[in-house]
């Protein structure tokens, strides 16, 4: 185990690991945040003190993501599960359409939203092969006069992640990027939208990150509830209501960890390196492990596969558990392992899986 870190390695699909340092710093702040002689959970929202911590998170995220002036940068709640209804009642108006590309089933909960609200249609899918890869470009299908066209940029369940995004034109392109934001550099001028729930990536759960291009709030539907209302949160700095103010502590903390560790460029790279480790293992195999996802549709963040024999696999899980793997059972709608290596896992904790997946085969083979 590693002498500074915990001693698990918490490959968890989410909440998942955080940084290190962000939880000691956390803890070192915790009682006396700033010698204020209280905790930040216990003081106003509408206090200095705190307002600086929540300016600065979106500071941080506007410098390390590179958002244009012309987006806004909100913090929500209710999860990106929240999102799949407020996009389209903010967006969906009457007499249109909204197309959803299908790579998984957090699109398919996003799609059954949407048909709550208006109507919806599917731009793509590839449910046929289990969602084993994501569409491709020119598959995608979507009429110049939709809403807007919903993607999800990682699909967390499946293992798949989108390289390269459908260029929609003049229809926005609203992406779900909750397993997967800041993982890499994104030109987020090509989206009219992009939202996440922090517990993958960014922090906590309890706070999701919506970024907004302040043209389509102007044209959003009015009459629905204030505080399902984009433009709300906007014209508010995410204070209209009672903000999850711990979470976006922590979220600021490891926002300010990302920059320290390089910025995404950097990080980006560090996240090929710890997937290839993994992906390595299980294409020099012989078929003793097998990938669920297609190599072109492989996501960084969530490595899916499974073991040769179902026998030899629940004696994987349960030989990886007793060494201290935390979080390699897969989805029950895929079954199998999935090894989610999200920004905070270290590098050293996907050697470690690495070597044990390697010796699990020399031994069981
Ligand atoms: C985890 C996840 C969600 C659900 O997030 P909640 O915060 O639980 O609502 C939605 N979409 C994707 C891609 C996810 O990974």
């Amino acid at each position: 185990m590693l002498s500074n870190q915990k001693s698990v390695y918490n490959f968890n699909a989410g909440p998942s690991a955080l940084p290190h340092e962000v939880l000691e710093k956390a803890q070192s702040e915790l009682v006396d945040f700033k010698s204020s002689g209280m905790s930040i959970m216990e003081m106003s929202h509408r206090s200095a003190t705190y307002e600086e911590v929540h300016n600065q998170a979106i500071t941080r995220l506007r410098s390390l993501f590179s958002i244009p002036e012309n987006y806004e940068v909100l913090f929500l709640q209710g999860g990106a599960s929240l999102q799949f209804a407020m996009v389209p009642m903010n967006f969906l108006a009457e007499g249109k359409k909204a197309s959803y590309i299908m790579s998984g089933a957090w699109s398919d909960k996003a799609l059954k939203e949407g048909k709550m609200i208006g109507e919806v249609y599917e731009a793509a899918s590839t449910k046929e092969t289990n969602y084993n890869r994501v569409p491709s470009t020119e598959e995608i299908q979507y009429d110049e006069q939709d809403a807007y066209v919903h993607i999800t940029s990682n699909n967390t369940i499946f293992g798949t992640q989108f390289h390269e995004f459908p260029e929609t034109g003049n229809v926005p392109l609203i992406a779900d990027m909750s397993s997967d934001i800041l993982s890499r550099p994104i030109d987020v001028s090509k989206f009219g939208m992009i939202y996440a729930g922090a517990q993958k990536n960014l922090g906590p759960s309890g706070v999701t990150v919506a970024i907004i291009r302040k043209d389509l709030l102007e044209n959003a539907n009015s009459t629905i509830p204030t505080i399902l209302k984009y433009s709300t949160h906007a014209s508010n700095n995410s204070l209209y209501n009672t903000p999850p103010s711990f979470g976006i502590y922590m979220l600021g903390e490891v926002l300010g960890w990302m920059e320290q560790q390089g910025g995404l460029e950097k990080i980006a790279k560090n996240n090929e390196e710890k997937a290839k480790l993994i992906y390595d293992v299980i294409d020099n195999s012989n078929g003793f492990y097998t990938g669920h996802a297609e190599k072109n549709s492989r996501s960084l963040m969530n490595i899916t596969f499974r073991v040769a024999d179902e026998q030899l696999e629940k004696q994987f899980l349960q030989e990886a558990k007793e060494a201290g793997f935390v979080g390699l059972n897969g989805h029950r709608s895929v079954g199998g392992c999935r090894a989610s290596a999200y920004n905070a896992v270290p590098y050293a904790a996907c050697q470690a899986l690495q070597q044990f997946m390697v010796d699990f085969q020399t031994k069981n083979q």
